[in-house]
């Protein structure tokens, strides 16, 4: 099943997307995914509420996050292309949830960087309260859902602080969405892909990750508890590079609508 959340009358919802009769449409909630309800997708078809055509709803943002957490260099081609070695354990690090952007929203380069770059990656968004996992314990019962994720980076900032929370930290730095969907299966292999102004410019797979996601979910776990609606952004295949103002870039994870942002100078 797919959820989305949306404006309609100036209000937040939360909706599953259908098709019914042919048509992409949101069923409309009582109940909000994953605070409320947790667990699975599933749940929450007793909930159903009105009718709204996908097409006429304004998409939101699918998440509110506690945290983001980010895995970075976790396909080899791009550690190499950034001139990194391949990480001997998972390296991880935060965007803060004012960074989240809704699909169809621009994602501003400041003033103060040279060059942002896209980063298009699977997100992964938390069902269940999850601290220190166990080894060998399954982590897919405390993943909601996957998504689209773009992480959008100051690469100049980046090189210059030599942390992170500056050159990933932006107002409009994590393009999210626009729909969580639990069809989908990372271990299998799902392909992730970017495009900007319609040209493909990264193209990987999840069975290409250094770290595989229940790798990567334990070791955050053992350093924070994870959070129902907390977003986990699992690192980017080869191919960044800058985007420039009056570009439209794509992130899509296969079985997953495709994530769509303009790009805008401040
Ligand atoms: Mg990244």
């Amino acid at each position: 099943m797919k959820y989305c959340r949306f404006q309609l009358n100036g209000q937040a919802h939360y909706g599953l997307v259908e098709s019914v009769a042919g048509t992409e449409q949101i069923t409309r909630l009582l109940l909000s995914p994953p605070e409320d309800v947790g667990g699975d997708i599933e749940d929450l078809a007793s909930k159903r509420m009105d009718h709204i055509v996908l097409a006429e709803a304004k998409l939101l943002a699918p998440v509110r996050p506690s945290k983001i957490v980010c895995v970075g260099r976790n396909y080899r081609e791009h550690a190499a292309e950034l001139g990194n070695e391949v990480p001997q354990e998972p390296l991880i690090f935060l965007k803060p949830p004012s960074s989240l952007l809704g699909a169809g929203e621009k994602i501003c380069r400041p003033k103060i960087s040279r060059r942002v770059d896209y980063e298009g990656e699977l997100g992964v968004v938390i069902g269940r309260p999850c601290h220190k996992l166990a080894p060998g314990e399954d982590v897919r019962k405390y993943i909601l859902g996957y998504t689209c994720v773009n992480d959008v980076t100051a690469r100049d900032l980046q090189n210059k602080d030599g942390q992170w929370t500056r050159a990933k930290g932006f107002d409009t730095f994590c393009p999210v969405g626009p729909l969580v969907s639990d069809e989908i299966d990372p271990w299998s292999g799902t392909g992730v892909e970017t495009r900007v102004n319609g040209e493909l410019r990264q193209q990987g797979n999840t069975r290409d990750f250094i770290f595989p996601l229940d790798v990567a979910i334990r070791h955050i776990s053992e350093v924070m508890t994870l959070y129902p609606g907390d977003l986990i952004a699992t690192g980017t295949p080869q191919g960044v590079a800058p985007l420039a103002a009056g570009d439209v870039v794509e992130v899509t994870v296969e079985g997953v609508v495709t994530l769509r942002n303009p790009v805008v100078d401040e």
